[in-house]
């Protein structure tokens, strides 16, 4: 029997003017030779990005050619204003969101109503039954604000209980992060589709700055030889694909559902990672 062919998503920042958003729908464009799943929308949880984030997704929904995935944060948010959100995606036609805490902004210290993921997906549970496909953050290398690793376990299993399909997760260069993260869930009894994050690398200072605040481990040898390169851009880039490459192989592998590619709004490396695996079907294998 043939193995099932992964499910390719993609994930995409809101942008804020009509120059970037036609930018990024050619972006779309380019990505959807890969027919993925679905395309979602990051959705700042301090709220001045948030009508970009709609803006966006309502585009993609026109466009009718991949679904459009929003995520919704719940940290410093009421359940008058979840429910209004909730509304509006109904109204969009919208089937699937990434349900999420977020964080505060800083400077702000009111929680809102929501204190954790779980308790937003109880509340679309009990407010819209199963109308909505939920996904929730993993995070194999644990959560930055975790008590302990069972812990986080512990919350995302609260997480896939309170209702949750499926899950995406953080970055992740370490394919044995993912597979423990899988057996530590099986272990509690959870199953569902656990779809790896993937984050293509386009610069590699940014790259360790983003992956400092949230938390995602760079090993030593891929950041020493990253950094042994200088200034040269295509050594970068050539090692850069080479690595995200057999990270994917790995993952496929080893039994993972799909790739959900965090595109930072760009689609030629995930287009070419995906060539290199095959799945891009026009392009040469
Ligand atoms: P939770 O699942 O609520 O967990 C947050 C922390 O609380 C964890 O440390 C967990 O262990 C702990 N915890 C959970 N329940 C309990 C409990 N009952 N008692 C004690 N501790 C508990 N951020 C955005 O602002 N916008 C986005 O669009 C966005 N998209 C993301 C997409 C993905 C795929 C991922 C992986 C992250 C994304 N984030 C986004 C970042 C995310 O919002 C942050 O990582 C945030 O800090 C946690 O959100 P969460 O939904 O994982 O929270």
């Amino acid at each position: 029997m043939n193995a099932p062919t992964p499910e390719i998503s993609a994930e995409f920042f809101p942008v804020q003017t009509p120059q970037a958003a036609d930018e990024l729908a050619r972006v779309r464009q380019e990505l959807a030779v890969l027919h993925p799943a679905f395309y979602s929308v990051t959705y700042g949880a301090g709220g001045s990005t948030q009508e970009h984030s709609f803006a966006t997704i309502e585009r993609i929904q026109q466009e009718g050619s991949v679904a459009a995935c929003p995520h919704l944060t719940c940290v410093g948010a009421t359940r008058d204003k979840i429910r209004a959100i909730l509304e509006r995606f109904r109204a969009l036609g919208i089937r699937r969101i990434v349900t999420l805490r977020g964080d505060l902004p800083s400077g702000v210290i009111d929680p809102g109503e929501f204190r954790y993921a779980n308790e937003l997906i109880e509340f679309i549970r009990r407010e819209t039954g199963d109308e909505f496909h939920l996904t929730v953050a993993a995070y194999p290398e644990w959560h930055p604000q975790a008590r302990s690793p069972q812990a986080d376990i512990d919350a995302f299993c609260n997480k896939v209980r309170a209702g949750a399909n499926a899950a995406i997760t953080q970055f992740f260069y370490n394919p044995d992060a993912y597979f423990h993260f899988l057996d530590s869930i099986h272990k509690q009894g959870i199953d569902l589709p656990v779809l790896p994050g993937i984050m293509p690398i386009l610069s590699f200072s940014k790259l360790s700055r983003f992956a400092d605040a949230c938390g995602a481990e760079l090993p030593r040898w891929m950041r020493r030889k990253f950094e042994s390169f200088g200034d040269d851009s295509a050594a970068v880039r050539a090692f850069a694909l080479d690595v995200v490459t057999a990270l994917c192989e790995k993952l496929l592998a080893g039994g993972a559902p799909g790739l959900h590619f965090y595109s930072m709004n760009h689609a030629q490396s995930t287009l070419e990672i995906c060539r290199r695996l095959g799945l891009n079907p026009s392009a040469d294998k």
